[in-house]
C-alpha cells in the first residue's frame, strides 16, 4: 500500500471506494495533513452526511488505519473501521484533491 500522492509506503489512512470494494488506496500522514490540515480528524468539522467538503454523495471513505498486520514479506492485512464518523469524499473531491483517476461509471451503491 502506497500513498496515492507521494508513494510513501508508510500510510496512515486508507482511501476506500465504497462502491467498488477492490479499489483501495493509501494516504500517508504528511499528505493527509498537507491536503486536509488537521481537519480530517476533526469530527465536528464534518458535514453530518456525505462528502466532508461539500456534503455531496460520498464515493470514498478515508478511514484511519488501526494497525497493519504483517504477514510475510509482501502480504499485509489492514485493520480499519468505516463508521458514521469516518471522513468521506465525493467523487469530484477525490479526483481533484487526491488525483484519483478512476474508471468509474454511474454505479448504484451496494446495499
Ligand atoms: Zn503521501
Ligand atoms: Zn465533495
Amino acid at each position: 500500500m502506497e500513498c496515492v500522492l507521494c508513494g510513501n509506503v508508510d500510510v496512515s489512512r486508507l482511501v476506500v471506494d465504497k462502491y467498488g470494494q477492490s479499489q483501495r488506496y493509501g494516504l500517508c500522514d504528511d499528505c493527509d495533513r498537507a491536503v486536509f490540515g488537521v481537519i480530517s480528524a476533526e469530527p465536528l468539522w464534518h458535514r453530518p452526511r456525505g462528502c466532508g467538503l461539500c456534503g455531496d454523495q460520498p464515493r470514498f471513505a478515508l478511514p484511519e488505519i488501526d494497525y497493519i498486520l504483517k504477514k510475510g514479506e509482501s502480504v499485509s492485512e489492514l485493520e480499519y473501521d468505516i463508521t458514521i464518523e469516518t471522513f468521506e469524499l465525493c467523487l469530484d473531491h477525490a479526483t481533484s484533491i487526491l488525483g484519483l483517476s478512476l474508471n468509474v461509471g454511474q454505479q448504484e451503491p451496494l446495499p
